[in-house]
């Protein structure tokens, strides 16, 4: 079956989507009334519903079941913003991974100026992996121009916080218990230039974990969905039977 974004405020009768998704949905997959499909809003809310009308630029939809999935707990990366070569995949797969947040923080070795807010091909990047999982939850996005004295001010309502450090030889390297699927975990990560020893030794003073993920220098985008992955991994040796 599939998925399609209908914005929250939209979810009301008469149903209708829209725009590209309706461009998608009537053109592209050529999906006739009578058709089932599943509609998500990115923020819990599911819906299965029969079209029962299509135009060139709208499709008319009647309801057959809603849910609402609460926010499972889950891992919030705050990466050092750099050029954009791998962020809308790396946003996608943080859908795919089931990421709790996604933050881009002005870091000092950061190339370029983090957006005031999160930008429009974002939510349009991220919507591609929720389409592709059918995951009803999109990732908080957030932008910290503030630089880490921001990042450090928002870290409070985490149940832990790490700082992936690749200079951590001497911290120790991050285990599956550090990723209990139950925990709101937050994660900061440096820009592609690394971090600043200002960066990390604030950090550390506020309580965040340095931790290494091995002994190689990995890219951004990799050492994030390594995160992303393994704790995806913890959480379905929980759910899987
Ligand atoms: N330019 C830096 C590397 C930065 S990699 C250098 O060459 O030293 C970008 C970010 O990915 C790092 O700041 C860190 O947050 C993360 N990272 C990469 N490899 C890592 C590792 N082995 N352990 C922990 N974090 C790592």
């Amino acid at each position: 079956m599939h998925t399609f974004f209908l914005p929250a405020e939209a979810w009301h009768e008469p149903y209708q989507v829209t725009g590209t998704e309706a461009r998608h949905l009537v053109s592209v997959l050529r999906i006739k009334r009578g058709d089932t499909v599943r509609l998500i809003d990115g923020l819990g809310r599911e819906g299965i519903f029969t079209v029962c009308e299509t135009g060139k630029r709208h499709a008319s939809l009647t309801p057959e079941t809603i849910v609402i999935h609460k926010r499972p707990p889950g891992i919030t990366l705050a990466i050092g913003y750099g050029r954009g070569l791998r962020r809308g995949w790396l946003l996608e797969k943080a859908v795919e991974l089931e990421a709790a947040g996604v933050w881009f923080w002005q870091a000092d070795r950061s190339q370029g100026n983090v957006p005031e807010e999160s930008k429009e091909t974002w939510l349009s990047q991220m919507l591609a992996g929720a389409k592709q999982t059918g995951n009803p939850w999109l990732p908080g996005l957030a932008t910290l121009p503030g630089g880490v004295d921001e990042l450090i001010m928002k870290r409070d309502g985490f149940d832990k916080r790490f700082v992936l450090w690749e200079g951590a030889a001497q911290g120790a390297i991050l285990s599956l218990e550090d990723l209990t699927p139950a925990a709101n975990v937050l994660f900061a990560l440096g820009p592609e230039g690394g971090f600043s020893e200002r960066e990390i030794t604030r950090l550390t003073q506020a309580d965040f974990t340095p931790v290494s993920l091995g002994n190689r220098i990995l890219r951004w985008e990799t050492a994030a969905m390594l995160c992303l992955g393994l704790a995806w991994w913890a959480r379905q040796q929980e759910t899987m039977p």
